[in-house]
């Protein structure tokens, strides 16, 4: 008998329909044999929407205190999952993720899982229930607190479980048929990807392909756990991350080895803002002191780049993005430290948006980088920052021209599928 681990996204799970029909989804695996742990996510936009009712309360609600409302959505959508399985005859027990042992630091809206030790889930299945696991929420080990994983963080749950229970394959249940070379919502000419490397996966998670969390593949990598990506609304094959290609069975051929492609996809961002600091001392120590002061503030930034300093004045400008949502954060620290590193202003910029390009092939492809900043131009979009790494080419635009830039640079790398393939069929996409 094997062990699935199969997670179900808010999309999957937005009404009661949705519910029964992840219930049977569920038991079919069940008997197929397996047995099974689903972790599920809040229902629909309940997480959002939680969200903006703790702001209309406070404006920068207290972290614990938000943790403990939001973990209350998988706690919903839980329990009416387990009723759902028990209607169809079947055992079901549902938990929260302090009871299923998944064990994180302290950071409260985005802790780390240390350790998971899931002695209750074990326990559970092996009795003949499903077992149902609230997703993006665990416990810390240090103060006791219920903490939230950070936005999307029911992949990491499945993920993580999957690791400790050994399981046999973590199955990612979502509004799409799987993995696409870009956004479904954005191309409509997007392809679906049969088997992607953890390492394009993890650059497109990091670049926005919001399909997979970034921390859930980092987790998958690290213990070598293949992901099935796949649609909860149809019954079709979806993209498999994994360190080695899948072999596919085709019609003409028999047996085939599905083959790394040179581009994966194209991924873009719009929940980034950029901050400037404007009129820094051109001396060395500054950057330092900007970026201990982010770092101090436990925030995490994306690109930099440094403008040209004006020799008459001896002073620059530091560019940085980072997530909208830390933005008055960064801005409150800098401020506070404005003495300490000297400065003249700051600039907020929250209407801009990232694309990227990710592919193993650029390593050995010297045109493609050319090829991409010639797609940009062609559909006239402006270019504001640039990053690269051995895999990825990055630019930061104006947040309007991102959907036409991503449909440019995928045609241009003749990503564009002939058929209708990319269906999006549920979600409103928040
Ligand atoms: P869930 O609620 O199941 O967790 P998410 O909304 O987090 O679903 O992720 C699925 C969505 O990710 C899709 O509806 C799609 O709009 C978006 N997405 C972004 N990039 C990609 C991509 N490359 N392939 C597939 N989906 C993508
Ligand atoms: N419900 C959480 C969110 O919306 C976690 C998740 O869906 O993975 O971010
Ligand atoms: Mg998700």
């Amino acid at each position: 008998m094997g062990l699935v681990v199969q997670k179900y996204g808010g999309s999957s799970v937005a009404d009661a329909e949705g519910i029964k029909r992840v219930a049977k989804r569920i038991v079919e695996a069940k008997q197929n044999g397996n047995q099974v742990v689903a972790v599920v996510s809040a229902m629909g936009d309940t997480t959002d929407e939680l969200i903006d009712l703790a702001e209309q309360v406070s404006p920068m609600p207290a972290g614990r205190e938000l943790d403990m409302l939001l973990t209350a959505g998988e706690r919903i959508s839980m329990a009416l999952l387990a009723m759902a399985i028990k209607k169809l005859g079947h055992e079901a027990q549902s938990f929260t993720g302090s009871q299923a042992g998944v064990i994180t630091d302290s950071v409260h809206n985005k802790a780390r899982i240390i350790d998971v030790t899931p002695g209750r889930i074990k326990t559970s299945v092996d009795e003949g229930n499903i077992a149902i696991v609230a997703g993006f929420q665990g416990v810390s080990q240090d103060t006791k607190d219920i903490t939230t994983l950070g936005r999307g963080g029911s992949d990491t749950t499945a993920v993580a479980l999957a690791a400790a229970l050994d399981a046999d394959v973590c199955e990612i249940y979502t509004d799409v048929d799987g993995v696409f070379t870009a956004d479904p919502r954005v191309v409509t000419k997007a392809r679906k990807i049969d088997w992607i490397s953890f390492e394009d996966m993890l650059e497109l998670a990091a670049s926005g392909s919001k399909v997979l969390l970034h921390r859930c593949v980092e987790y998958a990598r690290r213990y070598n756990i293949p992901i099935h990506v796949r649609s909860s609304f149809s019954g079709l094959q979806g993209t498999w991350v994994s360190s080695e290609p899948v072999v596919q069975k085709t019609q003409q051929q028999g047996e085939k080895q599905v083959e790394q492609a040179l581009i994966s996809g194209v991924a873009h961002d719009t929940s980034e803002a950029k901050v400037t600091v404007v009129g820094v001392p051109d001396k060395p120590g500054e950057a330092a002191a900007i970026f201990r002061t982010i770092a101090d503030a436990e925030l995490n930034i994306d690109m930099v780049v440094q403008n040209v300093s004006a020799a008459s004045t001896g002073l620059t400008d530091i560019s940085f993005t980072l997530p909208k949502t830390d933005g008055r954060k960064a801005i409150d620290a800098l401020e506070k430290n404005r003495a300490g590193i000297g400065f003249d202003s700051l600039r907020y910029d929250d209407q801009i948006g990232k694309i990227s390009l990710v592919g193993a092939g650029m390593k050995t492809n010297p045109g493609v980088t050319a090829d991409f900043f010639s797609a940009l131009s062609d559909a006239g979009v402006n270019i504001e920052l640039i990053s690269t790494s051995e895999i990825r080419i990055s630019v930061v635009t104006r947040a309007d021209d991102v959907p036409e830039a991503v449909r440019a640079v995928h045609s241009a790398f003749g990503l564009d599928s002939d058929s209708d393939e990319a269906v999006v069929y549920g979600g409103t996409g928040r």
